[in-house]
């Protein structure tokens, strides 16, 4: 899968990264898991010293695929309402993946502070804006649900957003508790970590087939220069790409683009550097960053053709510069990095963990969705508990076959 071209930010900010060493004999795990990017990451930093044997493949570099045009705004809320998401699974169901979204920041939090590289986390607050009159009311209600959920936050009139701010909106939620940071040194960090635990990491290492060995009980991975990893249990952490493995109806792509600025001096007319992101879908949003930057995107188009994506990334490129400089005139901004990728989502809006009989004591984790790397933190921490305690709780709300309101 062609994932998304352009220029990147994010590696500037690690130039010597740690490298590892590619495949060269046959190996046996108790876990392999396959991909280096976030996700992979994660889980590895879950598994890492509880006395199993890890490996990790990745077919390029580490954080190479959609990590490295990762945005990370870290939040709670995505692309469905929690009050249209209850209409799907109901509120208890809901209640329970609020909960674990909240757990799954403060987790990503606690690895920042456990590793030794600087991941560049940051607790944010959120200004959800009202794009239109007509969203006015859903974005009550869901002020209401979440206040009920006990989630730190308050309702903001255009008065207030205006004292705050300078754009004007008709109503927003001003939200506690999101944070942002730096996914290619985040990915590096937790990889570093596990390392460092005795997960043995291969780079430039592409798994190109599998089969069940039913005598030794085992998955056999084959690698495409020809070694093979024998492994109790396999994770597949491909990313987007894990959908050409294994086809997931519940899965969607759009083609989605961001600017990441020059460094900006003052960010005082910047309310506390906050989130912000709004209404209308598709959405826009953006964020700073450690180094001063802005970061914007959104401008999501309906079209799964790289040529297509590829083709309308200036116009997109300068539509965002444009929308940031409506909301923020008095910046001095001009794009320095700018890239057009695709960008995955799921049709009932939670993210999911594929377990199919053609690859047995295998998860596949499809952290998908707008906020992908609290997805994927959840996901991991959920597929560790359950290879290390034989079970985990909350498995049953992100299986591909959850049960709709309904069908329980
Ligand atoms: C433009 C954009 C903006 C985003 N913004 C946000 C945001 O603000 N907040 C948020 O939470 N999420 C955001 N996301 C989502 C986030 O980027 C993803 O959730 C995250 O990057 C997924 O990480 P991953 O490890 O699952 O995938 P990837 O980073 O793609 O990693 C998968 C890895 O698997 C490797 N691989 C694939 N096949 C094989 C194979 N056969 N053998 C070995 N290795 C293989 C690939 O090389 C790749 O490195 C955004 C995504 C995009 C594209």
């Amino acid at each position: 899968m062609n994932l998304q071209s352009g220029s990147y930010h994010w590696p500037t900010t690690l130039p010597v990264a740690p490298f590892y060493p590619s495949l060269e004999e046959d190996i046996a795990c108790d876990v392999l898991i396959i991909g280096g990017g976030g996700s992979a990451a994660q889980c590895a930093y879950y598994l890492a010293d509880k006395g199993l044997e890890v490996a990790v493949i990745e077919k390029g570099r580490i954080a190479s695929g959609s990590t490295s045009a990762n945005t990370a705004l870290i939040q709670y809320s995505g692309e469905k309402m929690f009050t249209d998401l209850i209409h799907t699974f109901g509120e208890e169901y809901i209640s329970r993946h609020l909960q674990l979204l909240r757990e799954a920041i403060d987790d990503i939090e606690a690895a920042s502070k456990t590793v030794e590289m600087d991941t560049e986390f940051t607790r944010r607050d959120t200004l959800y804006l009202a794009s239109c009159k007509e969203d006015i009311i859903r974005l009550e209600k869901e002020f209401e649900l979440l206040k009920h959920h006990g989630f730190e936050l308050e309702l903001l009139t255009q008065k207030e957003i205006e004292k705050k701010y300078p754009f004007s909106r008709v109503a927003a939620i001003y939200s506690y508790g999101d944070g942002e940071l730096n996914p290619f040194r985040f990915t590096h960090a937790l990889f570093d970590y596990a390392a460092k635990r005795k997960v043995r990491l291969f780079e430039n290492t592409e798994m190109n087939g599998h089969h069940y060995d039913k005598q030794e009980k085992c998955m056999i991975i084959a690698t495409k220069s020809g070694y093979t990893i024998k492994a109790g249990k396999v994770i597949f952490a491909t990313g987007y790409e894990g959908t050409e493995l294994k086809k997931e109806k519940k899965v969607s792509f759009v083609s989605t683009y961001t600017v990441t600025t020059n460094k900006v001096n003052d960010f005082s007319s910047w309310y506390n550097r906050t989130l912000i992101w709004e209404t209308a879908r598709p959405y826009l949003y953006m964020r700073t960053t450690a180094d001063n930057r802005i970061i914007i995107g959104g401008l999501d188009e309906n079209t799964t053709s790289a040529k297509d994506r590829d083709s309308m990334l200036m116009h997109k490129k300068d539509k965002l510069i444009e929308e940031l400089k409506n909301m923020f005139p008095e910046l001095d901004v001009k794009p320095e990095y700018y890239l057009a990728g695709f960008y995955g989502g799921t049709k009932d809006g939670l993210p999911i963990i594929g377990i199919y009989d053609e690859y047995p004591d295998s998860y596949f984790l499809f952290g998908f969705g707008d906020n992908g790397t609290v997805y994927s933190q959840l996901l991991a921490k959920i597929i560790a508990t359950e290879i290390l305690e034989g079970d985990s709780p909350n498995m049953a709300l992100y299986l591909q076959d959850r049960p709709l309101l309904g069908e329980k």
